[in-house]
């Protein structure tokens, strides 16, 4: 097969990974930096185009698209899939997952569970709002938050209400949510691929943080799954109808409750934590989901919720 990934940087360890394993089985891979791919999308015949060459023959695509260039990365890769270049995630899933909100709200419908979550517009609603997640300590979020940054804890009324208001006052869009206090500072990211939980790990947060996040100092450790847990991680990602997915959830006194779902987790912690082969295992789905399309010749379709 000929693969393309796209990610910004060749030399970034989920990047060199995924290189790896394709190269491995057999496959010829290109990373391809989003940014630099440009298109006619009013062409019948759709193509992209890469430093004045005209891409063709690829048979997958893998995106690799950081938050920041979710926008423009979604295009390209959407351009992919006009082709008839079969997905590792689609475009509309990466889209959908990259939204706090709509993820909830998606996931809600379908009833996962999740922290109490309240959103709001107008700084005269905030008092309301706490009181429907059931008051302090809450954790407020910035709907465009990444890597723990823009994540705040309140632990009184009082700094709960002055935070939202400052963050209304920015016109910045936030979440507010019950704070899972018995998770104590941990979370279980959970890697899906393909419909199974191929791998999990705790994370821990430093001493006095109660967020988990790697980048922010947190650690990583084994961890064995309930089978409530495996369930939960395993249809959260069908909901946002993505292939591969890192879930993300806290141990709550009411079961397990999904935080986020992310639609390209990094490989680096899981992998050294686990000892696992996950960049061979996504290669491997890929093999298999390209047999599959080649007999039923629908490569690309939109899957998961509606909206
Ligand atoms: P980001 O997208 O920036 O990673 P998250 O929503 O994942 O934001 O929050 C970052 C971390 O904060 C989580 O990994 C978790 O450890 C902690 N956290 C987030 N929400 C809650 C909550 N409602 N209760 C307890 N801890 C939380
Ligand atoms: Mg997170």
């Amino acid at each position: 097969m000929k693969i393309a990934i796209l990610s910004r940087n060749e030399k970034l360890y989920s990047t060199r990974r995924l290189v790896e394993a394709a190269e491995n089985r057999g496959h010829e891979v290109r990373v391809l930096d989003v940014l630099r791919c440009y298109m006619n999308i009013t062409s019948r015949r759709p193509t992209i185009h890469y430093k004045a060459e005209v891409l063709n023959g690829f048979d997958a695509v893998i995106p690799r698209i950081g938050a920041s260039v979710t926008f423009y990365g979604t295009a390209v890769l959407r351009q992919f899939e006009m082709m008839g270049v079969m997905p590792l995630n689609e475009s509309v899933a990466i889209s959908r997952s990259r939204d706090k909100l709509r993820s909830l709200q998606l996931l809600a419908r379908e009833g996962v569970g999740l922290p109490v979550t309240g959103f709001a517009h107008k700084p005269d609603d905030v008092e309301d709002l706490m009181k429907m997640v059931g008051g302090a300590p809450a954790v407020i979020k910035l709907l465009e938050g990444t890597q723990g940054i823009g994540v705040v804890l309140a632990e009184t009324q009082k700094a709960a209400e002055s935070v939202i208001e400052a963050f209304m006052g920015l016109k910045a869009n936030i979440l507010v949510q019950e704070f899972i206090k018995e998770a104590g500072g941990a979370d279980i990211r959970c890697l899906v691929v393909g419909g199974k939980v191929v791998a999990a790990m705790k994370r821990q947060g430093k001493e006095g943080e109660f967020r988990s996040n790697l980048h922010r100092g947190g650690s990583a450790n084994l961890t064995r799954l309930t089978p409530e847990e495996r369930a939960t991680a395993t249809r959260a990602a069908k909901i946002m109808g993505l292939n591969v997915a890192g879930v993300d959830i806290l141990r709550s006194n009411h079961g397990p409750v999904v935080m986020e779902v992310n639609s390209s987790p990094g490989l680096e912690g899981i992998e050294s934590a686990t000892q696992k082969d996950i960049a061979g295992m996504i290669v491997e789905f890929i093999e298999k989901s390209m047999a599959a399309s080649h007999s039923s010749r629908s490569r690309t379709r939109t899957r998961g919720s509606k909206g």
